[in-house]
This record gives structure tokens, sequence and C-alpha cells, in this order.
């Protein structure tokens, strides 16, 4: 049978895609999450999951989610606002509240959701949203569908920043209400690594009566005294009006969530429209990330997070282009070219290590990478064995 045109059309976009280098597809892993998987029947050492702590494989998580499937079903059976909010969601929220010190928490069955949600329930037209250059993909399209009006500072510069924020104050004010401006940044860039200047922004933005919106997906349970993230570790969780983030990072699970104060979550249940119209996330991951963050908060999750850090050193110390000082367990290899990119990544994984090329859309074209990530659940001998296949790559590049 011949092909349909729609068939005919989406091939071509396809071969267009191919013929930039940019073309994806997806590896069946046929383990468990963790430091070696199964990939293509090869069993191979993971640097590349955002699994931080090694929780996702943690028994305890494990058998959380085992006994919530089984007390309170497979599924949530509907949307948290009509019968499907669960114990599990309650006391996840009871715990994340608690572990941030905030007034209140809400969860999202993603990170995705929960800025889907937030943004638009938050700001609108006539406002005005501010994003980092390098926010993620969910950030910029949630502040696209506020249809608050778009501004980009560069990169961690607090200087273009003001410029914009000057801008913003100059506006004409709306008839019906002041103009809102958010300012929405990582805590920890998702792939660079590198780390927002926290404490800087949150005086600029009080300055500008701005509201702060800060993605700490990277950052929960990998910075500050109680792991509680980048705000904490610099202290300026206080005055951020929302902390958003993710629980299937180092938590380990499945889901999203924002803390703030109580009347925030309270707004947000009545307004968020990725929390109202959507189905409950399953009580399995909701009792996971509980007793992830209860982990976290004791002395094992600050003994994950010490060996997390060892791990992230030794890593800085193998690849190139890594000074210490602002470290974070992201650590890219910035190849360039997107093909090269793939070609040493192929190369990688010849050698039995996991690492795939991060491409454009994901970061700019022309910077494409491999993104390493240090785990808690690394052993020596892993890094061992990646700074001899790095070795062995710099003497015969790709
Ligand atoms: C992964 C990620 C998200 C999305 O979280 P999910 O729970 O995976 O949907 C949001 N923001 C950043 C910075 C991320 O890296």
């Amino acid at each position: 049978m011949s092909a349909t045109p729609f068939e005919t059309e989406l091939r071509e976009r396809l071969r267009a895609i191919e013929h930039e280098g940019l073309l994806r597809g997806l590896r069946r892993v046929d383990s468990p999450q963790g430091p070696r998987i199964r990939v293509d029947g090869r069993n191979l050492i993971n640097f590349s999951s955002n699994d931080y702590l090694g929780l996702a494989g943690d028994p305890a998580l494990r058998e959380a989610a085992a006994r919530a499937a089984m007390d309170f079903g497979a599924g949530a059976g509907a949307s948290r606002l009509i019968c499907g909010s669960l114990a599990p969601h309650h006391q996840l929220e009871e715990a994340l509240a608690g572990f941030k010190h905030t007034g209140a928490a809400l969860t999202f069955s993603s990170g995705h959701a929960a800025a889907m949600g937030t943004l638009p329930a938050l700001v609108g037209p006539g406002d005005v949203v501010i994003l980092d250059k390098l926010a993620h993909a969910c950030l910029v399209d949630a502040a696209r569908l506020s249809r608050a009006k778009l501004r980009v500072f560069a990169h961690n510069d607090l200087d273009d920043l003001e410029r914009i924020l000057q801008w913003a104050a100059e506006r004409p004010t709306e008839k019906r209400r002041p103009v809102r401006v958010l300012i929405v940044t990582e805590s920890v860039f998702s792939m660079d690594g590198d780390r927002a200047p926290l404490k800087t922004l949150a005086t600029l933005k009080e300055r500008f009566g701005a509201w702060l919106l800060v993605d700490e997906a990277h950052a929960t349970g990998v910075f500050g005294e109680h792991r509680r993230g980048l705000a904490e570790a610099t202290d300026v969780a206080d005055q951020i009006e929302i902390q958003m983030g993710t629980l299937g990072k180092a938590l380990g699970a499945s889901g999203g969530y924002i803390c703030g104060s109580r009347t925030l979550i309270d707004y947000l249940i009545n307004r968020a429209r990725s929390f109202i119209f959507s189905t409950a996330p399953v009580p399995a991951a909701a009792a996971a990330a509980r007793v992830a963050v209860e982990i976290i908060s004791s002395e094992r999750g600050k003994e994950l997070c010490d060996t997390l850090w060892s791990r992230a050193r030794q890593l800085a110390a193998i690849l190139p282009h890594h000074a210490t000082d602002s470290l974070s367990p992201i650590l890219p290899w910035i190849i360039g070219g997107e093909a090269e990119a793939v070609r040493t990544a192929d190369a990688l994984r010849e050698m039995g290590f996991f690492v795939p090329a991060i491409r454009y859309p994901t970061v700019g074209r022309g910077v494409a990478r491999l993104r390493f990530t240090a785990s808690a659940a690394h052993s020596n001998s892993d890094l061992t064995a990646l700074a001899a296949a790095i070795r062995q790559l710099s003497c015969h590049p790709q």
C-alpha cells in the first residue's frame, strides 16, 4: 500500500531532522534504573541518570510503592478535586512542606505539569514573565501559555535582568489591576550544571517588588544543610514565593511539586489547570516519594549526599574544563558539533558507558554535549573505569 499524504509529509519532516544530525529515538532499557543498566543486551555503566542519590532502586521506596499499590490501588481513579485525593497524596504533601519548611505543598503528576499549571495561574495577559535564557522547556512553555509578556535575560546575567525589570516597572499599568512581574529561573541548570546567583537575584526582585519562582529540579536533595535545595544553601528560601521541583530526580519517584505559603497552595488548588483537570498521581508514586523525603531528611540522606558530592568531584577531575569551585552533579562535556557529540557518545557506549549526546533543541545549536551526571550509587571503580575511557578518547578523538 502506498503511503498516505500524511505519512509522506511526516517522513519528509523526519528526514529533515535526520539531515541536521538531530534525529532522536528511544533506547529500551531492560533493567531497573541504577548505576548499571542493561541496554540492547549489554550492561553499561550509567552516567546519564538524574537519580542523584540512587533512590529510584532503593528497597524502601520500592516497598512503599508496592504497599501503597496494594492498599490504595493501581490508579487514583479521579482527579484530586473529585475523589482522587488519597491519603498518600496528603501524607506526601505534609512531608514535603515539613522538609522544605514552607506553609504547604501541592503535588502534580510531573514537574512539567507543575510548571504548566502554576505559571498561567499566577500571571496572565498584561503581566510580565522574565525567564533566564537557559530555563527548562516546561518553564518556557508555561510562560507562553500564560499569555503574559515574555522577556528573557541573558543566562545568570543580573544586569540584564535589572534592565528588564526597569522596563517592566515603566510600563503603563492595566486598568483592571497592577502589572505583575514574575521572575523564573532554575537554581541548578539542567544541562550546564551551573548555579543561579539566588542571593543577589532575591535582593533584586525585592527591590522591584517582583515575584520569584525557582525550579529546584536538580538541587532538591543535593544542596543545603538539610538538602532542601540551593535556596536553603544560599539562605534565600523565605524570599522565594514559589519553590518548584520534581519528585522524579533525586527523590527517585515520580511527580512534581510546588512549595510555598498555604495561601499559594489554596489558590493553585483552585486555579492550576494541570492540577484540576488531571487524574491524581498513582498512590505508589506518592508513597515512594514520601519515603524519599524521609530518607533525604535523615542521617542516611546526609551520607548519600556526601557520597554524591565526592563522586561529583571525582567526575570533575576526569572531565575536561571543570573547575571545582561551583560544582554540581551535572557535568557537561561540551563537544560542539551535533554529529561529533553523537560519535563520542557511541564510542563511549562501545567502551561500556551510557552517556547520551544532548543536542538542539534541548541545548543550543553548535553546543552539543555529553551530559555526565554523578550518583551516590556509583562506585569508585565506576569512576576509575570512566577515567581510563576518557583518556583513551582524548588520545583518539572521534
Ligand atoms: C526534569 C525537569 C523538569 C520536569 O520535571 P518532570 O517531573 O520530569 O516532569 C522541570 N524543570 C527542570 C529544570 C527539569 O530538569
